[in-house]
């Protein structure tokens, strides 16, 4: 045995090294397991080249040995000669570390990952105080060798041990490393990062049970079966997803996997694991969101590439030009899937709408080309209970305008659209608002709230009080002018109207912009900017308000009571009502019903 010094010239590497390369101790098991594999890949191919014989099944195999506070990884792979170990362990790794240590002398950020360095086999000074190797190459008559290094600047080589083609990675934990002698520990973190791998693994004899990754299957070999199976082996708590795509790309990266879609929960949780991250089969992570567009974050599954740069930070992931082209190859295929499932099975479409409306209205509002892709196949719910496209609304619509509302419980406001056999779209979420705006500027038309403007088509002019009296007025204005007194309200104005509808008493009339911009202030200040104008428009041919016209002259007090309540109850019914208003709506209900007692007791 002779001792060497480790080629580099820093001092102290090893320390930098436990300290900044991986803030996760826990990944020294699948770069160790990832390098075995490796090894056990190079003889695959030699094998197939018939550059070497025999039919020993390629496996990896992890014992752990407490009495002496061992892990040992050992592969039947290629195995090292002296020379090899020399170069590949001892120098080659090394300058990776030279030159990461040049790179954090110089730069703030510090949370690379995995690999860049050629640093995986060095991750094992994180649990180990000492590192021995005993491996035997697959070249005919090599001599088995022995590595030991205790992370200091020199190491010892020798003549090993070892009588067959392989390599065995003696750790000899640190005390502040045990706790992954415990099996149940080494198993779960196999488990977790290493179930894809390509060749069997066992810890301690017994199998980790590895599964093969269905997204290297080519898509027309795979079964409906094995992707809820496959699914549900990354998601074990999960619904079943909606449907899913499988990615096979060549440019600009070599990347294969499957994404589904979920469910969505009801409760969304944004730090959820989501997308998991392989690199050859090896799991990475699962916060890689950057490589998907934002609105696709709310999609699973696993992605799998040897040539996405996942040993840089998040924040050059977002910027790289590759992850970008990637972005939107994912994205179109999205699309496309959306597109032919619209085309081929409406009804599940439909069915699935929900889960998927908020990838869809996201996705429009961030990307155009997402837009142009998927614009024919936004549905919307209307007042038939229908789903409908927009361009088939606008193309049985008498006037080139959409009418919607933003809930269906707006009962008699409803029935006088319905009455009038005027379609109209619901559109409930808050995200709705910009979609809407979008839709106005892509398609030139214009959307209008069905409180927005007080339309001649809900109108039955031929039952309007014309008849002037002596003062000139007609009973209309009378009662609007009455109304008006009792509410006693600035920015109001009060119409009174003949509605096509008797059942509907009044309705606020916001203007479509002024309402937009204050709900806009609103949600994105918190706070409601200006009084809006604001139109009340009772129905003349409704009962209550012929109720008040007749009281006008014989109570009222109590004419003006009903009028208030009028308003109060149209404010509440299209949600208008300011919440600290309703102390005084009920007090002035009860007086109301108090005198209305006395009236018939
Ligand atoms: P990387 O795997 O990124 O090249 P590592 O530091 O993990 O960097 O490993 C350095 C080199 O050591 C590998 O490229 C390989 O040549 C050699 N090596 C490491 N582990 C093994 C192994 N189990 N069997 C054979 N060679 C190995």
């Amino acid at each position: 045995m002779r001792q060497s010094q480790l080629s580099i010239h820093s001092e102290n590497i090893l320390p930098i090294i436990k300290k900044w390369l991986y803030s996760d101790k826990d990944i020294f098991i699948r770069e160790l397991v990832s390098n075995a594999t490796d090894a056990l890949n190079k003889i695959k191919i030699l094998k197939n080249q018939n550059e070497i014989s025999g039919d020993d099944s390629l496996e990896i195999s992890i014992t752990t040995d407490k009495a002496n506070k061992t892990i040992t990884i050992t592969d039947n792979g290629i195995g090292m000669t002296e020379e090899e170990v020399e170069k590949y362990i001892a120098q080659i790794a090394f300058s990776g570390a030279e030159e990461f240590v040049a790179k954090y002398k110089s730069e703030t950020e510090k949370d690379p990952i995995i690999g860049h360095f050629g640093l995986g086999f060095y991750s094992a000074y994180m649990v180990a105080s000492r590192v021995d190797i005993n491996t035997l190459s697959y070249q005919p008559n090599s001599n088995a060798v022995f590595w030991s290094c205790d992370g200091s600047s020199s190491y010892n080589i020798g003549e090993g041990t070892r009588k067959t083609r392989g390599t065995e990675i003696i750790l000899n934990l640190d005390d502040q490393s045990l706790e992954y002698l415990e099996e149940m520990k080494l198993k779960e973190l196999l488990q977790k990062h290493c179930s894809f791998m390509a060749f069997p693994i066992s810890l301690n004899g017994k199998s980790i049970g590895n599964k093969e990754p269905l997204w290297l299957k080519s898509p027309s070999q795979c079964t409906e079966k094995e992707y809820l199976e496959f699914y549900h082996q990354l998601f074990p708590l999960d619904p079943d997803p909606l449907f899913w795509i499988h990615l096979n790309v060549d440019y600009p990266f070599h990347l294969q996997g499957i994404l589904f879609f979920p469910k969505v929960h009801k409760r969304f949780d944004a730090n959820e694991s989501t997308i998991k991250l392989f690199c050859n089969r090896v799991f990475v992570s699962d916060n890689c969101k950057d490589i998907l567009p934002d609105y696709l974050t709310i999609l699973k599954g696993a992605l799998d590439s040897p040539d996405i740069p996942l040993n840089v930070s998040r924040s050059y992931l977002q910027v790289d030009h590759n992850v970008k082209q990637l972005n939107s190859h994912i994205s179109k295929k999205i699309s496309d899937k959306l597109a032919l499932l619209y085309k081929t099975d409406l009804n599940k479409y439909i069915d699935s709408w929900t889960d998927i409306e908020m990838i869809i209205k996201l996705g429009i509002l961030q990307d155009e080309k997402f837009y142009d892709r998927i614009k024919d196949v936004i549905i919307w719910n209307n007042n038939k209970d229908e789903w409908t496209t927009l361009s088939d609304y606008l193309s049985r619509a008498k006037e080139k305008k959409v009418y919607y509302a933003t809930s269906d419980k707006a009962g008699s406001l409803l029935q006088l659209y319905k009455e009038k056999g005027i379609e109209i779209i619901f559109a409930p979420l808050p995200i709705d608002t910009a979609v809407i705006q979008l839709l106005e500027d892509k398609l030139s038309t214009s959307f209008q709230r069905i409180d927005g403007a007080m339309s001649d088509h809900l109108l039955d002019p031929s039952r309007e009080k014309t008849l002037l009296d002596a003062d000139g007025k007609t009973a209309s204005s009378r009662i609007a002018s009455f109304i008006q007194n009792a509410i006693q309200e600035e920015n109001l104005t009060v119409e009174a109207k003949s509605l096509a509808s008797d059942e509907l008493p009044a309705m606020l009339v916001l203007d479509e912009n002024q309402r937009r911009l204050r709900d806009y202030i609103a949600m994105t200040q918190g706070k409601t900017p200006f009084p809006t104008k604001k139109t009340f428009v009772v129905n003349t041919n409704n009962a209550l308000v012929g109720t008040i016209e007749r009281l006008q002259q014989k109570n009222p007090p109590l004419a003006t009571d009903i009028a208030k309540s009028l308003y109060d109850l149209s404010l509440l019914a299209q949600r208008e009502m300011d919440p600290k208003d309703l102390e005084k709506m009920i007090a002035r209900q009860t007086q109301i019903l108090e005198k209305l007692g006395s009236l018939i007791t």
